[in-house]
């Protein structure tokens, strides 16, 4: 059986840089290994690959806005939606594939709040994590969140995905090329590390000499985040280059375990 990765992140974090880089790398092996490529982003301008299926042969998410009277957002989560609706044709597609295939990717809307807060993106998450070994990829601009206030504000948000999919979660810290990641390994790893690094970052105390609302927010928040980074692995990468990519599908390959060990099973009983 193949596996589902399915990349999620902010705009601009490299998304759809990654799924042509994690596509060239596949297409690289001896033997080649091409994935199977689904482009979910309506308003993308020019895919960097070939998608297999592209929802934007289905719905032009420019007519959607006009005919509908919606601003961009609104145009392509409307789009997403009424894809969404013929997504079961998309399902027995890949279905009919998969026995010649090793890897199905997804590539998401720019904005990441489109797929991850709306039914759309819950819906054909839960569905293609229902029929196949499903993991998701969360694309992070490295370069972008040095800041201990910005990682943390990053980490909060995928943790709220984790817990809201429960699959199996790779974070994946994207442009290693322009900044090394190994400070947000050492955060995630020390507590205390992180901590410090809060504390030198912002005014931990006001002119009272009382700890900041801030201050304190983060640091409890902090200790949450604690819990949730023992659930996950995390890879540097640059999607410019292609280093780490082998690290990546390592981890993908001990996602698939953990789906068959821990997702599959909770599936089975809630159904
Ligand atoms: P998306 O909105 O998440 O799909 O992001 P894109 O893939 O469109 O990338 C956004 C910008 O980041 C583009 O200018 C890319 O060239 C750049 N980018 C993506 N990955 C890397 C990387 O690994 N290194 C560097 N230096 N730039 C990257
Ligand atoms: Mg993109």
């Amino acid at each position: 059986k193949p596996s589902v990765i399915i990349t999620i992140g902010m705009a601009g974090s490299g998304k759809t840089t990654f799924v042509q880089r994690i596509n060239s790398y596949l297409q690289s092996l001896d033997p080649p290994k091409p994935p199977y490529i689904v482009n979910l982003d309506p308003a993308v301008t020019n895919t960097p690959f070939d998608s297999n299926i592209d929802i934007r042969d289905t719905v032009n998410y420019k007519e959607v806005m006009s005919q509908y009277n919606l601003g961009p957002n609104g145009g392509i989560l409307t789009a997403l939606n009424l894809f969404t609706t013929k997504f079961d044709q998309v399902l027995s597609l890949v279905e009919k594939r998969a026995e010649t295939l090793d890897h199905i990717i997804l590539d998401t809307p720019g904005q990441i709040e489109i797929f991850t807060w709306s039914a759309s993106g819950a819906i054909i998450t839960d569905a293609v994590a229902a029929s196949l070994p499903t993991v998701v990829a969360y694309i992070i601009d490295t370069p972008r969140t040095t800041a201990p206030a910005t990682f943390m504000s990053n980490m909060l948000y995928a943790c709220s995905i984790l817990y809201k999919t429960k699959l199996p979660f790779i974070l994946v810290f994207n442009k290693t090329d322009v900044q090394p990641h190994q400070f947000a390994l050492d955060w995630m790893q020390d507590f205390e590390a992180f901590q410090a690094a809060l504390a030198s970052h912002s005014a931990s105390r006001d002119s009272d000499g009382e700890p900041t609302y801030m201050n304190s927010l983060m640091n409890s928040m902090s200790l949450v985040l604690d819990e949730f980074y023992q659930h996950l692995k995390a890879v540097g990468v640059s999607s410019m280059t292609g280093d780490g990519i082998k690290e990546f599908f390592d981890a993908v390959e001990a996602s698939r375990e953990e789906y068959e060990k821990e997702y599959l099973p909770e599936l089975k009983r809630v159904q």
